[in-house]
Formats: C-alpha cells, sequence, structure tokens
C-alpha cells in the first residue's frame, strides 16, 4: 500500500521523458519512411535506376554504428535495429514499384487455417504490400482445398507454407506444387511467435493441457517440459487450438491453455499468460504465394527462380546438372529430392536458386541444363525475401558475372516459356539415356523393326532378328498414321502388348507411334520411347501434351516442314518440361519423284549446327525402296546422325505396311556391317 497516495512518483517524470521519446521515434521513423517512398517513387518512373544499392547501404550502416557508438549505444542492438528499418524500406519500394491492380480489382488470396493462424497473417501481410486493390482472404481446411479453389479459379492466389526454419520442409504443400502446373509468384517470411493463450482470469496453476498444432508443440519443447503435470493435446493449427477454448465452454476450459499467435489470442479475446515460448529465437515459415499464371517481377528486385528438374539414373548426373549453376555463379538457396511415385527410387529435385530468369547468367545457365535434365519445369521468378544473416542484400540483382553466356538475349527464358529454338550458346550436346542406349553425342544407335506390329508371332520374329543384328531398340508401330483409310491401321493396345512383351523377350527397348492425345496413356504404360509421326509434327496439341510426360520422344520431321518449323515443334515438347527429344530426319516432299520422299542429308550437320538435340534418321521412309536404304543410311552416319531407324521385316514379303522399304534379315546384318567401319572411323561407341 502506498504510505502516502499524493506524494508524486519519481518515477513519473522519468516516463514522460520515455513516453515522448517513443512518440518521436514513431515521428522519426514515419518521416524517414515517407522519404523512403519518394525514392520509390523516382524508382518506379525511371527504370534504369536501380532498386539497391549496396554500397550506399554499407555506407548507412557503418555511420549508424559510429554515431551510435558515440552516444553509447552498443554496436550489435544497432546494428539489428538498422537491419528492421532496412528491410521494411526495401519491400516498401519494391511493393511501389511492383504494385498491381487498380482500384477495381478485388484479389481472392487462400490459405490453409483460420484467421488468426501464421498463414492468414502472413497472406494479409503480402497482399497488402503487393497490391493497391481491394484485397480478401479465405481460409480453407487443407492444403489441398487451396489447390483446387485455385485450379479451379475461386480464387487468384493461395498462399502455402514450404518450409519452417525448425521443422524443416513440408512434405504436402511441396507434393501439391509437383503435381499442380502451377507458378510461384512470390514469397514471404514469417517470424513465428507463439504466445500461451488462455481464457481470461486463468492462471498459470490452472492449467493441465496445452494443445496447439503438433509442429507448434514440439518448437516450445524446452517450454512445455518445464511444466508439471500440464499435458499436449495436438490440435489442427494454433488458430483454431485457440478458438477451441471458447467453444468448449467457459469453465470447462479454464484448465486448458493454447499455443497460437498473439493475434490469435486477441481475435478470440484470450489472455496473455506467456510469449517468446520456442526453444530458438529465430522461427520463421517460409510461404511461397501461387498462381494459375506467371508473372513477372520487376528485373531490379532481388529475385529468386524456382525449379523442378529430373536427371537421367546415372552415375555424376545430379553433379553436372548442379555445376552448371556453379559455373554461372547462380546460387542455390535451396534443394530438395521428392520421389517419383512410378519411378521407384528415382527423384524430382526442387531448386530455388538466386535470380531473376531475365537475368544473363541464369538464363544461359537454364539453357545449359536443359542438356543436363531429362525434364525440367520452371516454376517461376519472384521477389526475395529472405536475407542473409548479416542483412546484406542477395547477390541477385548484381550484374552479371564475366563468365556469362555473351548472347542470351534471344533465349532470355519468359516465365516459364523457353527460349526460341532449342539451341545453347555452349554448344554442348543433349544426351539421352534409354535402357542401355545412350542418344547423343560420341555414341550411335540403331532401332529397328517392322513398320506395324502385325502378331505376337510376327513382333518376336522381328525382336530376334534385330536383337542379333546388333540394333539396340526395337520399333513397331501399333496405332498407324496410313494414308488411306482403307489401309491397315495398326492391331492397337492388342499391338503395344505384343510389342511389349517381345521388348522385354529380348531386352530391347521400344519405340512405338502415338497418334492421339487418349492414345497416350496407353503408349506411356507399353513402349520406352514415344514417336511422333511426319504427319503429326504440326499435331500441336498433341506436342503439349508429349511436353508433360517423363520418357523420350523421337519428333519425325514433317514432309514439308522446314528445319526451324522442327525446331519449334521441338520447342513445344521443351518448353512443356519434357527435354527427352529426339528429332528425326525421314525425308521430305521434293519434285523428285523416284523415291518415295528426298532425305534431306544435309538437316543432319544443319541440325547439329542449330541445336543441342540428338538427330537420327530414317531412311526407310526417305527411300521407300528397300535397295536405297542402306546407301542412305550410310550416308547419314556419314553426315553425323547419332542414330538410325530403320525398317526390317523378319518376312518382308508378308508385311501389311511398307512392305516394299522393308530391309530382310540378311539386309539389316549387311547395313550393320557397312555401318561399323563408319561409326568407329568417327570414334563413336555403338
Ligand atoms: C513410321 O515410322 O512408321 C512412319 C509412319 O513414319 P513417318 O511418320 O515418318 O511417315
Ligand atoms: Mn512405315
Amino acid at each position: 500500500m502506498d504510505p502516502n497516495p499524493t506524494s508524486p512518483d519519481p518515477l513519473d517524470p522519468i516516463r514522460k521523458e520515455i513516453d515522448d521519446a517513443d512518440r518521436q521515434l514513431i515521428q522519426i521513423l514515419a518521416r524517414r519512411f515517407d522519404a523512403v517512398k519518394r525514392v520509390g517513387s523516382v524508382k518506379r518512373a525511371d527504370a534504369d535506376t536501380p532498386l539497391l544499392d549496396p554500397e550506399r547501404e554499407l555506407r548507412i550502416q557503418a555511420r549508424w554504428i559510429q554515431d551510435a557508438e558515440a552516444l553509447g549505444l552498443a554496436a550489435p542492438f544497432a546494428r539489428r535495429v538498422l537491419k528492421e528499418i532496412l528491410n521494411q524500406s526495401r519491400r516498401m519500394q519494391e511493393a511501389l514499384i511492383e504494385q498491381r491492380g487498380g482500384p477495381t480489382a478485388r484479389i481472392q488470396c487462400g490459405y490453409q487455417g483460420q484467421p488468426g493462424s501464421y498463414s492468414a497473417l502472413a497472406a494479409a501481410h503480402l497482399l497488402a504490400h503487393r497490391t493497391t486493390a481491394e484485397t480478401g482472404i479465405t481460409g480453407y481446411a487443407t492444403f489441398q482445398d487451396v489447390g483446387k479453389a485455385l485450379i479451379h479459379g475461386e480464387i487468384d492466389y493461395g498462399l502455402l507454407p514450404v518450409e519452417n526454419s525448425i521443422g524443416g520442409s513440408i512434405a504436402d504443400v511441396n507434393r501439391l506444387i509437383c503435381d499442380h502446373n502451377l507458378h510461384i509468384v512470390d514469397e514471404e517470411i514469417w517470424q513465428v511467435e507463439h504466445v500461451l493463450a488462455v481464457l481470461p482470469g486463468t492462471r498459470m496453476a490452472d492449467l493441465r493441457m496445452i494443445r496447439s498444432h503438433p509442429a507448434a508443440l514440439t518448437q516450445c519443447e524446452t517450454f512445455l517440459s518445464s511444466l508439471e503435470g500440464v499435458g499436449r493435446e495436438p490440435w489442427s493449427d494454433t488458430a483454431t487450438a485457440a478458438a477451441s477454448l471458447l467453444e468448449d465452454g467457459a469453465l470447462a476450459r479454464r484448465d486448458t491453455g493454447a499455443i497460437c499467435s498473439e493475434e490469435a489470442a486477441r481475435l478470440f479475446g484470450l489472455e496473455v499468460l506467456d510469449r517468446g515460448l520456442a526453444d530458438r529465437e529465430c522461427n520463421e515459415t517460409r510461404f511461397v504465394l501461387l498462381a494459375r499464371d506467371p508473372e513477372t517481377p520487376d528485373h531490379r528486385l532481388p529475385c529468386k527462380t524456382s525449379m523442378l528438374f529430373r536427371v537421367n539414373h546415372h552415375e555424376g548426373s545430379l553433379v553436372h546438372a548442379l555445376n552448371v549453376f556453379a559455373a554461372a555463379r547462380v546460387n542455390l538457396t535451396r534443394i530438395e529430392s521428392r520421389p517419383l511415385p512410378d519411378m521407384p527410387w528415382e527423384y524430382l529435385f526442387f531448386v530455388d536458386v538466386e535470380g531473376h530468369l531475365q537475368d544473363p547468367a541464369l538464363a544461359g545457365a537454364l539453357i545449359t541444363l536443359r542438356s543436363c535434365c531429362t525434364n525440367l519445369r520452371l516454376l517461376g521468378s519472384y521477389p526475395s525475401r529472405t536475407r542473409r544473416q548479416d542483412g546484406h542484400l542477395d547477390q541477385a540483382t548484381c550484374a552479371a558475372p564475366a563468365s556469362a553466356p555473351q548472347e542470351p538475349a534471344s533465349c532470355v527464358v519468359e516465365v516459364p516459356a523457353a527460349p526460341p529454338a532449342p539451341s545453347r550458346p555452349d554448344r554442348s550436346r543433349s544426351t539421352i539415356h534409354i535402357g542401355g542406349a545412350v542418344l547423343g553425342e560420341g555414341h550411335f544407335v540403331l532401332i529397328s523393326g517392322p513398320c506395324a506390329v502385325e502378331s505376337q508371332e510376327q513382333i518376336l520374329d522381328a525382336a530376334r532378328m534385330v536383337r542379333a543384328s546388333g540394333a539396340v531398340m526395337l520399333r513397331g508401330g501399333a496405332f498407324k498414321p496410313r494414308t488411306s483409310p482403307h489401309a491397315f491401321q495398326g492391331l492397337g493396345l492388342e499391338g503395344l502388348r505384343y510389342l511389349r512383351e517381345a521388348g522385354r523377350q529380348f531386352d530391347l527397348p521400344t519405340v512405338t507411334e502415338v497418334l492421339a492425345i487418349e492414345d497416350i496413356p496407353a503408349v506411356m504404360a507399353h513402349a520406352d520411347v514415344l514417336q511422333v509421326g511426319a504427319r503429326n509434327m504440326h499435331n500441336f496439341a498433341l506436342l503439349k501434351e508429349l511436353g508433360r510426360v517423363d520418357k523420350p520422344v523421337i519428333l519425325k520431321r514433317g514432309m514439308s516442314a522446314t528445319v526451324k518449323e522442327l525446331l519449334l515443334a521441338a520447342e513445344y515438347l521443351l518448353s512443356g518440361g519434357n527435354l527427352q527429344v529426339i528429332l528425326c530426319e525421314r525425308g521430305i516432299r521434293t519434285f523428285e519423284t523416284s523415291t518415295r520422299a528426298t532425305l534431306d542429308v544435309s538437316s543432319v550437320p544443319v541440325l547439329r549446327r542449330l541445336t543441342h538435340l540428338p538427330i537420327i534418321v530414317d531412311p526407310s521412309h526417305a527411300a521407300g525402296d528397300r535397295e536405297l536404304v542402306i546407301p542412305l543410311a550410310l550416308a547419314a552416319a556419314a553426315a553425323g546422325a547419332d542414330g538410325l531407324i530403320v525398317e526390317a521385316h523378319p518376312r518382308p514379303q508378308e508385311a501389311l505396311c511398307d512392305k516394299e522399304q522393308a530391309l530382310n534379315p540378311d539386309d539389316l546384318v549387311a547395313m550393320v556391317a557397312a555401318l561399323r567401319p563408319i561409326v568407329a572411323a568417327q570414334g563413336r561407341v555403338w
């Protein structure tokens, strides 16, 4: 009890001084940020002014520390305060430059959880920075529900947590990103600060149970184990745990507390009994903002780029892929692997790097990366919200290093489209592994078999013949693109089954044509390589679908297609993410009638000059005549083709399809004998 209630408290004037200083601090901060915004407006108007000036930041920091120390303040403290202020200043300027939407647009963003959850807080914060438009945020029960709402157009964006600094990666969200065609357009780093919330009036001693999301319970291990006789109850999320205290009836839940955010406690009228509960001071969650369409951030913002890729399953292939980034001096910020459900013990790699897709160094690296991967999907470039521990900038916006490719401009990868031709500045060539066969520089591959699968017996005999000849892959059409609707159309699914069985018996990977989108699943399930025939080279809908599959595709040149058109057709496959594309020259239609088509041998060296993709030649459909097949095959090998696809039949006279051009078993052996010295002279492995 105060002995003399009227005497002035000696602390009062000092506290008043503190209150005045606080008020001034706020005013001074507001003044600083106002100036920062004006600088932002100038930068917005002039796209050439760099957004960030690392040298100026260093000068500011040096001055702060000098001034702080002169006034008796500790340097680490001053550095920490400045770091916060600079972060906020950068976010303000980035927001000014990036601000989208007009006053009329209403932007809807979904998150998992309910109001007061960390996801809801992060979503509200990020949206406020990104847009001037009116915004709404909606909570969904699961990550999957957010994904579905986004795909179906109910919301414009979905903000989902991908990793936590203590708990690590969030597998369900990563899976969602892998499985759907969504783009990452921003990220948010949220500082998780747990409090212990209770119904008003509850004391620590009343507590018997504390509920929260399991991850939050784990993060507060030390605190929880210090409480005797208090159990832990996992709950679906932190905000729901807080809300549940009210729902259960005030009296009943006086023995229970919830670990949640300060905001959730406030939202549900709860009292905060304790703060700073996590074992570690730093507890951050990284969220990504997903959208249906890619967005291109201002090139002056420090950015990150995310991608998914798969590499061949053989030694060194991942190192090779990662070396591409090292060589281009692109910094990796995250790498993770996800198992491929259909291919046990093979993995998809989830990689984030510093840099914008339009940075020459990164654009060049991505073009090179294509040759090391079997699949590459760019998820998007977006403003980087992570800072290094020293508070310094990511390198991302710094000028491209000297080693960057000199002419990547034409290959600038629009998010997430691909360069106009599957070319690469460094001229190295792709390698595609199919079973034991290797397509690419230094190798030669012979694919052979009948035009069509006609019966089980026929394809088994053909496989035996192919194996004995030294060819390493078996071809055979099950769906045949016949010029006449009255001609044999192929055995369809039955043919696919026979082909697969023959391939298995003779240990030969199989190649077969896919004619229509609806046949892709069946062909994928039966064959090792999918062929797009000459008549379908311009079937862009089919090419787009095949861009999404995870098997090599042989793309045949259309009968009246130029080399450039062939490359653009290949680009459909590549830009869909399928990098296992093999080009095939099979003759074009000219005024010459003595052959079925005119084999354009020159396309081989021309293509080698223009693209990194392997090139094979089909002399059979060019010749249309068995006697011409061998000389054309030899010419193709001599011109540098990476392989041949040649029609051969165990009994050509019985062939139901293209019988005039089918080699018989002896021809096939003779062709191989003639090819071997050419391939050997070139120093290639057969
Ligand atoms: C084939 O390979 O069987 C075929 C039909 O080839 P193209 O599409 O080149 O005519
Ligand atoms: Mn044929």
